[in-house]
């Protein structure tokens, strides 16, 4: 099967794109649902009515079936499951080592997962846990690249899924994303990345995810193995993943918990349904709570939520906004929010992929000033020319005797008043004036400073601002006064 993969719009490092395999398409950001033919609470079929566009399924579980085994081989994979999407098979290296009793090689599986007529099969990698140390990580490091350069000769066909492993190193997980980069590998799927997100360690997430992303090819298509709650989609699509698979969806209903957006909630405890779906619309959470049907209505909801962030993020990715996306999700969980703010840290890489132009910018508190806007607009500055002596105003009263007059607008800084019209100076959105955005706003004078030694500056910033101003600009004129 050829895969190919079409980046169309981007924002931070997410992508819209369009991911090619055979004759069937899919748009991404995308969730692909886990598939396990004995538990089909919501049929392949059902799902595709919802939009699902792809499904993921276990070849283990299809090789170990007495139901279904036959069948998977004889009529293959789209037949039995009824689905007419692309159906991505994981090749059971987690249940294997889990359930290790049967031995099945690298090159079986990949052929099982062909057999039975799997558009993206996925050679037997090794998914190290993140308590494990460096040499062992190193070790199935090494196993798991011997074996997708073996599926890539044996199966070159097939375009095999290539594995990014390497557990919580980051410097092993961008060699390994080197590595995968010269098989040339479209689909990269980034592993054991679960335990991490399970026990909430999204900073290392992000850690693991962008050093991997560093090591591929910007033009691979990136799934993100088994991200399943929907509030981290936003944060793992500005890092550049374009697909998630998700069980979480089941798991969840299976446990009585009610997804949201920003977080899940216990049916047991809820009076209200917070939430626009059919099922949600039609059932009051007691009567959820009493039905037979109890799990699968729960499972339903769940699966809506989850493919609605899908479409909010794609929205969001082709607007521009994806920044006040992750905003906003980051801030449902403490732990979240360490996620944002290691993905913060790694502003000049984010930089050089975001897009250059945007629907808006909103000022959503600290962050913001860290984030690519303001660090390409601080570069951009140094390119304003400048002559003798410079007048920047805070509030765009001017006086006489300067050379260049400037106005001012946090957290970026100084800009011409040409520019007052275009992004992100004329799309951006700010509340009263804080002293992070000031400060940061002054960064941007800073540059400007630097870039022209022989200019003399004077910040007519007002009362209110003089203190900062003094502080951050000590080698510039501040006026605090009206003059
Ligand atoms: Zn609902």
């Amino acid at each position: 099967m050829t895969i190919s993969f079409e980046v169309i719009h981007k924002d931070i490092m997410g992508r819209c794109g369009r991911l090619k395999v055979g004759e069937r398409t899919v748009r991404t950001p995308a969730l692909l649902p886990v598939i396990n033919p004995h538990l089909q609470i919501i049929t392949p079929r059902e799902m595709q009515d919802m939009g699902v566009e792809a499904v993921i399924t276990n070849a283990y579980i299809f090789n170990m079936s007495r139901t279904y085994r036959d069948a998977a081989l004889r009529d293959g994979l789209h037949s039995v499951l009824d689905f007419d999407g692309v159906i991505m098979t994981d090749s059971g290296s987690f249940q294997l080592s889990v359930y290790g009793d049967v031995e099945i090689s690298n090159l079986e599986t990949l052929a099982f997962q062909k057999a039975i007529g799997s558009d993206i099969i996925v050679p037997l990698d090794i998914p190290t846990p993140p308590g494990a140390d460096r040499s062992t990580a190193e070790e199935d490091l090494a196993v798991t690249m011997e074996r997708i350069r073996e599926a890539c000769m044996k199966f070159r066909d097939s375009s095999p899924a290539a594995p990014v492993q390497g557990g919580i190193f980051p410097d092993l997980r961008e060699a390994a994303a080197r590595e995968v980069r010269e098989t040339g590998a479209v689909f990269c799927p980034i592993g054991a990345v679960v335990p991490l997100m399970e026990s909430y360690r999204y900073r290392e997430l992000v850690q693991v995810v962008l050093a991997a992303k560093k090591g591929l090819s910007p033009a691979s298509c990136v799934h993100l193995f088994g991200a399943g709650h929907p509030s981290m989609f936003a944060l793992a699509v500005a890092m550049g993943c374009d697909l998630f698979d998700s069980a979480a969806y089941a798991l969840y209903a299976k446990e009585g918990r009610y997804l949201t957006p920003h977080g899940s909630l216990k049916i047991d405890e809820l009076a209200e349904l917070p939430c626009a779906c059919g099922i949600c619309r039609t059932h009051t959470a007691e009567e959820i709570r009493k039905s037979e049907e109890r799990e699968r209505l729960l499972a339903l909801h769940n699966l809506q939520v989850t493919l609605a962030e899908i479409a909010r993020i794609r929205q969001a990715v082709q607007d521009g906004t994806l920044w006040e996306l992750v905003d906003e999700r980051c801030r449902s969980h403490p732990r979240l929010l360490d996620g944002y703010r290691e993905l913060l840290r790694h502003t000049p890489m984010l930089e050089s992929s975001d897009r250059v132009s945007k629907r808006r910018f909103f000022y959503r508190g600290a962050e913001t000033c860290s984030r690519t806007e303001v660090l390409r607009y601080h570069q951009m500055i140094t390119r304003i020319g400048v002559g003798r002596r410079v007048l920047i105003t805070f509030d765009q009263r001017v006086a006489e005797g300067f050379d260049t007059i400037l106005y001012f607008k946090p957290p970026f800084g100084p800009y011409p008043p040409g520019l007052g019209e275009t992004f992100p100076i004329g799309q951006s959105e700010v509340p009263e004036w804080d002293e992070e955005m000031v400060r940061s706003g002054c960064a941007g004078i800073r540059r400007l400073m630097e870039e022209n030694p022989g200019s003399g500056f004077v910040i007519w910033c007002g009362e209110r601002w003089g203190g900062l101003v003094t502080r951050e600009l000590p080698s510039a004129e501040v006026w605090c006064e009206p003059v």
